[in-house]
């Protein structure tokens, strides 16, 4: 067993994180206000080749694994959770073209985004979020292709997308299996998107309702067989999966690189705050979380890039990684106290970009069910 990561990944990584350093920390808190999509920072991570690295090399992306995009989207998201998910949400709008495109299908799609191009992943809907198979959206077939009619919500990257990965229903009355994934350019009649929708964090990343009103979708931007959409929707979290647990990574060293500093400084009853075990005790717990959340993520990356099953693995990555963020995030604004709640210090940002991370990509709770699930197979 080798812990190390080898010479191309520590270059990517060191790479990626002063980028993050550089790019990313000072504009934080302004694309938190603005609500913006960082359009700067993702033109200039992509001048330097960190965005679509995991896309296949034939289409003009970086051709690297899992593990690679792993260590990429930590280094973004301990600068920002907000501009990391935005920069980082094309990995999952991308993957099922990467998983189920056709060869034209890829040539053009997978090399617009290898070139910059925005995707968004929409599945979900207002009457279905953990219930993927209960979608309500529907694809009728017509001449030459297909008319979708419904509406989606939570789309990350919406408004700036330049096409859509849409789930719909082909045959409603199939459960799970009457499910397919359509590529959906966002010019397409009929499709409109809302404004970005207010939320508590991750400002910098938009989340959009998307309305399609009979858009027509031609035959060949299926993706794959009619009817397959709902297992390729769980092979892509397989993929994305880690990357999200990544997000929670980035974001536990950066609540303790900011605790840590407090806390070294700040003085209480003749003492450094870090002097108290009370608060030495809660670093101490963050650094044991960070180590295990950030073995478990890289694991998970491991395990699919060498084309072994990950799902379980994926599934404790995600919910470990999202819970622990979510605790280290709260204990940091404990350890600042009253200026933990004020907006002039960083760690309040922190707690609220936390959450999230317990609610996308599967909750907690089904993340839970899932490994649940994996264990009565094995
Ligand atoms: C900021 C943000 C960005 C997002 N980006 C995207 C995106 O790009 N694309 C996309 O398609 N979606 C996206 N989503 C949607 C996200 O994936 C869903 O919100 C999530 O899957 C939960 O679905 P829901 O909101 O409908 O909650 P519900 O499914 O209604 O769940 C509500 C609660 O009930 C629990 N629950 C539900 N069913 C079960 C069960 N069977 N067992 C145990 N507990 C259960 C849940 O865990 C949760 O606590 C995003 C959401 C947010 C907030």
């Amino acid at each position: 067993m080798d812990f190390q990561l080898n010479a191309e990944q520590r270059e990517i990584r060191e790479l990626a994180r002063r980028f993050s350093d550089r790019e990313i920390v000072p504009r934080a808190a302004e694309a938190d206000r603005s609500k913006a999509f960082p359009v700067e920072v993702h033109q200039r991570a992509q001048e330097l080749g960190l965005l679509g690295i995991n896309l296949p090399e034939s289409v003009g992306g970086g051709g690297l694994g899992c593990l690679e995009l792993v260590l990429v989207t930590e280094a973004f998201c301990r600068g920002c959770l907000g501009i990391g998910t935005a920069l980082c949400v094309n990995a999952l709008a991308t993957e099922p073209i990467v998983i189920a495109g056709t060869e034209a299908q890829r040539r053009r799609y997978l090399a617009a985004a290898a070139q910059g191009a925005l995707a968004s992943f929409a599945m979900t809907e207002p009457g279905a979020g953990s219930d993927v198979a209960g979608i309500r959206t529907r694809a009728e077939r017509v001449s030459g292709g297909y008319m979708l009619t419904g509406s989606k919500i939570w789309i990350s990257n919406a408004n700036v997308a330049e096409f859509l990965v849409v789930f719909a229903k082909t045959a409603p009355d199939a459960g799970h299996r009457g499910m397919t994934a359509f590529i959906v350019p966002r010019a397409s009649q009929g499709l409109s998107v809302g404004e970005p929708l207010g939320k508590l964090g991750q400002c910098a990343a938009p989340t959009c309702e998307v309305f399609l009103d009979k858009v027509f979708v031609p035959e060949d931007h299926r993706l794959g067989e009619e009817g397959s959409g709902f297992e390729l929707a769980m092979a892509v979290f397989d993929h994305s999966r880690p990357m999200v647990a990544a997000f929670g990574v980035g974001l536990i060293e950066r609540c303790i690189d900011e605790a840590l500093a407090y806390a070294t400084e700040r003085r209480s009853m003749g003492r450094r705050l870090i002097e108290h075990q009370a608060v030495a005790h809660k670093l101490a717990e963050m650094r044991m979380k960070l180590e295990a959340a950030r073995l478990l993520t890289y694991q998970a990356a491991w395990l699919l890039d060498q084309g072994r099953p990950n799902t379980i693995e994926a599934s404790i990555a995600k919910a470990f990684a999202a819970d622990a963020a979510m605790w280290a995030a709260t204990e940091a604004v404990q350890i600042f106290g009253g200026m933990g709640y004020s907006t002039e210090y960083p760690v309040e940002k922190l707690f609220r970009d936390a959450k999230v991370l317990q609610i996308y990509e599967g909750t907690s709770e089904i993340q839970r069910n899932i490994i649940a699930r994996e264990m009565q197979r094995a």
